[in-house]
């Protein structure tokens, strides 16, 4: 049996470390980040080409079925893949872990009306994690931002004061009380992102009682099966495999 894996994500890495050797997998990444940490077995890298250029990669390089494992905000690939998929009659699974629970966030719908919160509420002190692209989106709000983001942001418009921290998760409760104790943090801007590996600085921002602005995750394509955990997905490709 042979699975293409839309990966950038560790649970498309420990998917593929599940699966291989007896499932053949190719991870696809889109090569966003420079050294990305690569899964186990075959990857590609790059994008396909929008639908048709999936659609004509699908054709070339038949699959028995595409695991959907990209991050929940990746609304472009997610939606490609679905209906492509679909057409093709290519048996499809979104791997989405669970999101994270709302608590006391102030819930908006993208990074724009994030943008709009932090102005109208009057933040002056704000950690913002929604990644290198959604920082454009700060850019006319009078306010610093701490803008942490795996590579750098670059031909975009960036909030006039800000400072970047190159990192990348996972990330530790106390180093995330710190960075918000150092910087005298007064909001948090975040992704609803869900799972461990970024989820400390919640915590942080509970604990210190720093209102959080989570960007609520873009719905799922109509009719997609989904499942939230990496033993689901080893299941539903084993189930794919006995058919
Ligand atoms: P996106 O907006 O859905 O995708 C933009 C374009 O990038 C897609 O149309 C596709 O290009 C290409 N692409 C995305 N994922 C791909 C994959 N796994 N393999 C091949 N091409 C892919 O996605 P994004 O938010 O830019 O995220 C890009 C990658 O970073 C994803 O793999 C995702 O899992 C990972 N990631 C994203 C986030 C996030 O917050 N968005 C966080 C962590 C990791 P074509 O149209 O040319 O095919």
């Amino acid at each position: 049996m042979r699975i293409l894996l839309l990966g950038g994500t560790s649970e498309a890495r420990a998917l593929a470390a599940r699966l291989h050797p007896d499932v053949e997998v190719l991870s696809s990444l889109a090569g966003r980040v420079p050294d990305p940490a690569l899964p186990v077995g075959e990857v590609r890298i790059g994008g396909f080409g929008g639908v048709e250029g999936f659609r004509r990669w699908l054709r070339e390089h038949p699959v028995d079925a595409v695991v959907d494992a990209t991050h929940p905000f990746a609304a472009t690939m997610t939606a490609t893949a679905a209906t492509v998929c679909a057409d093709l009659g290519v048996p499809h699974l979104v791997l989405a872990r669970p999101a994270w629970p709302h608590g006391d966030a102030i819930v908006v719908a993208s990074d724009t009306e994030a943008a709009e919160t932090v102005a109208a509420r009057g933040f002056q002190r704000v950690f913002l994690t929604t990644g290198r692209s959604g920082a454009a989106a700060f850019a006319d709000v009078d306010a610093w931002f701490l803008i942490r983001a795996v590579t750098p942001p670059e031909d975009q418009d960036l909030p006039r004061r800000h400072t970047i921290l190159l990192s990348r998760g996972p990330y530790r409760f106390e180093d995330e009380l710190a960075l918000l104790r150092e910087h005298r943090i007064d909001a948090l801007v975040t992704k609803n992102s869900g799972g461990a590996m970024t989820r400390a600085k919640i915590d942080a921002a509970a604990e210190l009682g720093v209102p959080v602005v989570m960007v609520d995750r873009p719905p799922l394509p109509a009719g997609v099966s989904a499942v939230g955990t990496v033993d689901e997905a080893v299941g539903w490709v084993e189930s794919q495999g006995q058919r």
